[in-house]
């Protein structure tokens, strides 16, 4: 594994690192769940994303992580980063949404509580909130911190004005603000357009991107039609019309170029987001142990040529 240091701080994070968002839900196998994290982590990935939605139920993925450090990680904690947000709906009345003192120290409580744990690695505000004063959700930021609830904490999906201004909200009050999770991958590349990249590198934080193979569309997996186990035929965030004619023609271009780079697609687009020096870290998800082994072992391919860049942009930009 390769560790690079997150923006100006003293930490380091995996190049490659796993979220819990899907597969972890109440519905899902536990001797996978906890295959998955262990097979990870003997690979060198020991940074775990969540949040207190993850599920289905929202909440199960931390309990199940629980779980998992309770039964496999028990002497592990130390070589642990464990993240988990708040942002989006928990649960019902005014108080179980958005960007609140009041709603983010609650549900990073109840996030504790579920993952038996004194603290979190790392606190994100999950979501900008454009009606609460930003002052009041970077100061619960830092409150998680003082308080012991957290040891870091980030923002994601905020647009590049306000990482702008929450990060010196929080240089102010003392709590840097490590890093931003934005989505990003060659098929969604607004952070790169818009300004949140250069607003990250400005503030000394790190990136870690979510959705590195747009939700699997960007590996093999739906080459040869939609199979009954992918995200697509659960359809929730994923839908299958977005497996469009146009999309299969751009990716089978890509993985042309994969091939000639000695790599599969899953492992070029994962390897294309670490290519910028702002990306600390590529967050994948997986269903299978397979699909990490995959990952990481794209890190053993070489840097990308001038050549091979401008085919990528080529491909996506003609299609
Ligand atoms: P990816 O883009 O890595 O998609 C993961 C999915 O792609 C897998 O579940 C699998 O789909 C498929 N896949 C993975 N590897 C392969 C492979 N080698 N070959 C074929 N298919 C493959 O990331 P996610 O969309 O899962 O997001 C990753 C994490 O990012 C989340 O768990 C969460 O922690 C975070 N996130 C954060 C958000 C935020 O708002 N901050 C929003 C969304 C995600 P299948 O299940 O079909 O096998």
């Amino acid at each position: 594994m390769i560790y690079n240091r997150c923006g100006r701080s003293g930490l380091l994070l995996p190049a490659i690192s796993l979220g819990l968002w899907h597969n972890f839900g109440g519905d899902a196998d536990p001797a996978n769940k906890s295959a998955l994290c262990r097979r990870a982590f003997d690979l060198g990935i020991t940074h775990f994303d969540l949040a207190n939605n993850y599920g289905p139920p929202p909440g199960s993925a931390e309990e199940a992580f629980g779980a998992i450090l309770k039964n496999d990680f028990k002497a592990h904690r130390d070589h642990l980063i464990i993240s988990t947000k708040a942002g989006y709906h928990m649960w019902d009345g005014p108080y179980g949404e958005w960007g609140s003192r009041k709603y983010l120290i609650a549900s990073l409580d109840q996030s504790l509580r579920r993952l038996g744990l004194p603290y979190v690695d790392i606190y994100y505000s999950h979501r900008f909130d454009p009606d609460t004063p930003l002052e009041e959700t970077m100061r619960a930021l830092d409150f998680a911190v003082r308080s012991g609830r957290a040891l870091y904490v980030g923002i994601s999906n905020y647009p590049a004005e306000a990482t702008h201004r929450a990060a010196k909200i929080l240089r102010d009050l003392g709590t840097p603000s490590l890093i931003h999770q934005p989505r990003y991958n060659m098929l969604q590349r607004e952070p790169e357009r818009e300004g949140v990249f250069d607003a990250v590198a400005d503030e000394g934080m790190g990136a870690i991107v979510f959705s590195p193979l747009a939700q699997g569309l960007l590996s093999n997996r739906y080459m040869n039609g939609i199979p009954s186990d992918s995200r697509a035929t659960l359809g929730q965030f994923l839908k299958s019309d977005q497996v469009s004619d146009t999309l299969l023609a751009k990716t089978r271009v890509l993985q042309g170029i994969a091939t000639r780079r000695g790599q599969s697609l899953a492992q070029m687009a994962v390897r294309w987001v670490l290519r910028l020096p702002v990306v600390t870290s590529a967050l994948i998800g997986a269903s299978k142990v397979v699909q990490i082994e995959e990952a990481v072992a794209a890190l053993a391919a070489p840097a990308f040529t001038e050549s091979e860049l401008a085919a990528i942009e080529e491909c996506l930009s003609s299609h």
